[in-house]
């Protein structure tokens, strides 16, 4: 039997620091929402107890540092199932991005092994499991358009964007969450209106969501990547309604509502970056097949 599923990227629409907690997490306030560029997670049966991981892209590690792996691992310790599973992982999303490639890998193997191993895992019983791989895991569990608040674990579902295109622009960097958070322990931070984020998104206004988009990691990351201030520059003359980067970066998405638009902004941004994408937003992340 094998379990094919969908694992969208996200995007933060609003990402706020409030502080570090004694555990040694930042508390998080975020709005994020779920795009429609997926990678592809297929788990299998295996014979023996084993878990083997296959992927598409040569940089991604595929044993017990994967994040898929440790979904499966979590899932079989909690279970105590004693069999093998394959899981190939085909990545469309760029890693290291700030996009939450590993996150959305290892809560679509969560979802997979649900239904290949009939565990009858609730939401709760998921989130679970999600929360003990990294604090982005819980958000792509069900995706969407949510809140997540904690160290980014405790999950409130928002209507649905309205109707836009995501342009995506990924620069030929990679940054470290770790030493994004790290760093921003010393430099001011600029707060985002979170709430006001929320308001928007529950009235469906476009103007506003885009107005509000703000992100307290942003600071850090550009003074690392240059390229970013650059590129939001060049999305501002060609017409974005809205522009950020996402998460710890460096991606750099725009919004618009207008097709036109969009196709300006993929245009004149492939000649700056080889990484460009244009997308929508994804209501929920899907089964995409089951069969023997
Ligand atoms: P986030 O937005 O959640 O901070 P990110 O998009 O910045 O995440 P990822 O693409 O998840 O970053 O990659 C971060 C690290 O995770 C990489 O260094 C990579 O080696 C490791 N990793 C583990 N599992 C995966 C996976 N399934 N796909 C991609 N990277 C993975």
């Amino acid at each position: 039997m094998k379990i094919l599923e969908k694992a969208p990227a996200k995007i933060n629409l609003s990402l706020d620091v409030l502080g570090i907690r004694s555990d040694g997490y930042h508390e998080v306030k975020m709005v994020m929402t779920s795009i429609d560029l997926a990678d592809r997670v297929e788990c299998g049966d295996l014979k023996g107890n084993r878990i083997v991981i296959r992927t598409s892209a040569s940089y991604v590690p595929e044993d017990d540092r994967n994040f898929a792996y440790q979904a499966a691992q979590y899932i079989k310790e909690t279970y105590h199932i004693d069999r093998g599973v394959e899981i190939t992982i085909t990545k469309n999303i760029p890693v290291a991005a700030g996009l939450a490639g590993g996150s959305t890998d290892a809560a679509a193997t969560i979802r997979a092994l649900n239904k290949l191993w009939d565990l009858g895992m609730s939401y709760s019983e998921m989130l679970a499991i999600a929360m003990k791989i990294g604090s982005d895991v819980a958000f792509c569990v069900k995706g969407g358009t949510a809140i997540a608040t904690g160290r980014g674990e405790q999950i409130e579902p928002l209507p649905p964007l309205p109707p836009c295109w995501v342009v995506l622009v990924k620069p030929p960097v990679s940054v470290s969450t770790a030493q994004i958070y790290k760093d921003i322990d010393s430099l001011p931070i600029v707060h985002p209106n979170v709430d006001a984020m929320i308001r928007a998104i529950e009235h469906g206004d476009f103007a506003s969501i885009c107005s509000l988009l703000g992100n307290a990691l942003e600071g850090a990351t550009m003074r690392k990547v240059a390229d970013i201030a650059k590129i939001k520059a060049h999305m501002k003359v060609i017409g974005a309604e809205g522009i950020l980067m996402s998460g710890s970066g460096p991606t750099v998405f725009a919004l618009t509502q207008h097709e036109s638009r969009m196709q300006r902004l993929m245009n004149g941004m492939r000649g700056y970056c080889s990484q460009v994408f244009a997308v929508r937003p994804c209501k929920t992340v899907s089964l995409l097949s089951e069969y023997e």
